[in-house]
């Protein structure tokens, strides 16, 4: 390859797969972008086989979408022969090979890749610089300015964000009241699914990956959970993630709040966006997804409340600006945290799906499926069960970080550790997120096809056996009484 000098090579990651951002904006022949397949990424968790196909799917349409658009690419393969499956080595070697005079990249989003990629620019004997991704509605130390050292609480943040952006209020002036006077309508969402219920039809874009889920197996990555190679149904590029957003806004909205709670074991994805991926991807934007809700809410109010709406938006503009704030607030101390000092393994079953729980196995059996699962099957499920079960919250985070197609440590780790496992001892959440067997029959339909007794606490010899998350629940507030009598949120 020969280009014009000087030469500058600008590193894209995997979730960098932003075509907006002002990089591409001008097309410059003595720029070279890079993106590369490694066994690094493969390799530090076991991620699910979807996850990894949607990445390096993603990554190649990403690639050939700039090379269409004139940009130089360099993209390296996991096979290709020059590939040394390190992101720094592979650095060095393109420099050295290639000769550019300046190294340049993106902030990335994850800890570990932040840190290698801050040691390399200061080892390298070239020019380097480092960009924002222009994606998030924060910078990463805006959270870290807003709170201090005082604690991190999720509402005022996400009315701060509500004012600072005009988003759903009824004027642009920094005091402005939210557009209905209410900030908050959780108290109107959350209702469990009636009887008989059926969902609307999960919106696909159906490809055969056939090729690239073979390839993988050849390559030797290990992976979890299941795919159908001839109907991955996952978008990959933002076209169709675009497609995934005008569907959510004109087919889901209208009842997202009401039923973003809900669970029953026919349903995988009932009024949720399903964005997440493209959003971490950084396919599309946090703002094109606000956006587009919003102005869809405005057109028809009628159809589409205002709780809809604002329980969506503050998903976006508060919980995933918030836990990005409180991961680069408190990294790496947080990995390490274990308020409960928890140790235990997590059960097979979160393999498998092989248990007579029936709420455990229809959640499990959803994310090997899909490598999806919604948030309440993630937090009070999955996750109730491993925090009252004792498990080590390595062993927890280890799992999600590789299930789910969305999962990358920032938003991971803080959903996980934090919110779900309240190993943090209460940074992300004011309170454990632990419930016996009445929330699960209350929001689910999972209860009634179960072999256990949901109403009983313990074993008495007849009939089904009791729900074992009732005794689990009580277990739980009695071995750790100590640490948790002085939480007023706790009565
Ligand atoms: C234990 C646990 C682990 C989680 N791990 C991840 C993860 O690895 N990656 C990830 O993106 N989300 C994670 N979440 C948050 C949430 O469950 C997912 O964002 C959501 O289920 C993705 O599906 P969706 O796009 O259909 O979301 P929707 O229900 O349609 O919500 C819309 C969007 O809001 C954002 N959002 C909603 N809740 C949260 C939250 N708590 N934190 C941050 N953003 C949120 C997401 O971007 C999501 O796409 C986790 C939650 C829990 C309890
Ligand atoms: S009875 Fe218990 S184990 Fe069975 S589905 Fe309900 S909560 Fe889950």
């Amino acid at each position: 390859m020969t280009v014009a000098s000087p030469k500058t090579l600008r590193l894209i990651l995997g979730d960098q797969l932003n075509s907006q951002h002002s990089w591409f904006r001008t097309v410059d022949p003595a720029v070279v972008y890079v993106l590369m397949e490694m066994r690094q990424e493969t390799d530090y968790a076991q991620h699910h086989i979807q996850k990894v196909v949607a990445f390096f799917l993603a990554m190649r349409h990403f690639a050939d979408a700039l090379r269409q658009a004139g940009h130089m690419v360099t993209y390296l393969t996991l096979d290709n022969g020059a590939n040394t499956q390190s992101l720094p080595n592979n650095i060095r070697e393109l420099i050295d090979l290639q000769g550019f005079t300046k190294f340049e990249y993106l902030l990335p989003d994850e800890y570990r890749l932040d840190k290698q990629l801050a040691e390399l620019a200061d080892l390298l004997p070239i020019e380097t610089g480092v960009a924002d991704t222009e994606h998030f509605y924060t910078k990463r130390d805006d959270f870290a300015k807003r709170f201090g050292a005082r604690n991190f609480i999720m509402e005022p943040f996400y009315r701060d964000m509500r004012r600072k952006h005009g988003i759903l209020m009824e004027s642009s002036d920094p005091d402005a009241q939210p557009a209905t006077g209410q900030w908050n309508y959780d108290a109107d969402n959350r209702n469990g699914l009636p009887k008989g219920f059926v969902g609307p039809p999960a919106r696909e874009h159906p490809r055969d990956v056939s090729d690239i889920v073979q390839w993988l197996r050849q390559q030797g990555v290990e992976t979890m959970g299941t795919i159908d190679p001839y109907r991955f149904l996952w978008p990959v590029t933002r076209t169709e993630y675009l497609d995934m957003l005008d569907h959510f806004a004109d087919n889901l909205l209208y009842a997202f709040g009401t039923y973003q709670d809900a669970m029953a074991p026919a349903e995988w994805s009932l009024f949720h966006s399903r964005l997440s991926f493209g959003m971490n991807s950084k396919l599309i934007s946090p703002r094109e997804v606000i956006d587009r809700v919003v102005a869809a809410y405005w057109a028809d109010p009628e159809r589409i409340s205002y709780a809809q709406v604002e329980g969506f938006v503050r998903q976006i503009l508060g919980w995933r600006e918030y836990m990005r704030g409180v991961y680069w607030a408190k990294m790496p101390e947080f990995a390490n945290l274990n308020f409960f000092n928890h140790q235990r393994r997590l059960p097979h079953y979160y393999w498998d799906a092989d248990t007579r729980m029936n709420c455990i196995h229809h959640a499990v059996r959803h994310s090997l499926t899909y490598a999806y699962s919604h948030h309440i099957q993630r937090l009070m499920i999955t996750g109730n069960f491993a925090l009252l079960a004792g498990i080590h919250p390595d062993e927890v985070d280890a799992w999600y970080l590789g299930v789910y197609i969305d999962a990358i440590q920032w938003v991971e780790i803080t959903n996980t550790r934090g919110m779900s496992q309240y190993a943090d001892g209460g940074i992300v959440g004011t309170k454990p997120y632990v419930s016996s067997a009445a929330y699960i029959n209350k929001m689910s339909h999972y209860c009634t096809g179960c072999q256990y007794d949901k109403a009983k606490k313990v074993n008495d010899g007849k009939g089904k056996p009791a729900c074992p998350f009732n005794s689990l629940y009580w277990d739980f507030y009695d071995r750790n009484r100590a640490k948790l009598e002085r939480n007023p949120r706790i009565v």
